[in-house]
């Protein structure tokens, strides 16, 4: 896991001041971290029931997609507004100043999928549990969420207690 977590750069003051960013970049420029970061992702879940694996826009795609790929699942992108063309559902959470919002088609999933979610970074955890509640909207049940990236001091994991959570490295 140390190697992985070399791989994660900060970047003081972005995207505002007095915010120390997590940039993963380094992290998937390296095939090696990414095959790696990829197998522990996946590892817990390789005997348990998923039917569908779901990532958060951005980066929960480049993870999402491939642990999807890995176990031979449907991908479901849990979108920022106006992005999906098809008949959507929606979910808005609370940010810091304002709100945000992530949508899915109506039909990204088939009732009683399981879901694995996967983003990249669990920070205070609102983006996740709007995910896991936007999952639940469209019929389909949350089997757990699995992060690359904690940040414990920000205590994300309070927010997401009704649900298993994985995260590979924390800081
Ligand atoms: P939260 O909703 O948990 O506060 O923020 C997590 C979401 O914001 C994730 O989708 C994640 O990609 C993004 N995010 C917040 N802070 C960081 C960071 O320091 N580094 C990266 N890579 N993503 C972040």
């Amino acid at each position: 896991m140390n190697k992985l977590k070399e791989k994660i750069r900060d970047i003081p003051d972005f995207p505002k001041p007095g915010i120390i960013f997590k940039d993963i970049t380094p992290l998937v420029k390296d095939p090696v971290a990414v095959r790696l970061a990829v197998h522990h992702l996946l590892h817990p879940f390789l005997e348990r029931d998923i039917t569908a694996v779901a990532g958060m826009e951005a980066r929960g795609f480049i993870f999402g997609a491939l642990v999807a790929w890995e176990l031979g699942l449907p991908f479901v992108p849990l979108r920022k507004p106006g992005k999906l063309p098809y008949d959507v559902q929606s979910v808005s959470y609370d940010l810091e100043y304002g709100s945000a919002t992530l949508e899915a088609h109506s039909d990204a999933f088939e009732t009683g999928d399981r879901v694995l979610l996967i983003d990249d970074l669990l920070a205070t955890g609102g983006t996740a549990k709007a995910s896991c509640e936007l999952v639940e909207k469209l019929g389909a049940t949350v089997e757990a969420c699995a992060f690359v990236v904690e940040l414990d001091f920000l205590n994300g994991r309070e927010k997401l207690e009704a649900y298993e959570v994985h995260s590979l490295l924390h800081f």
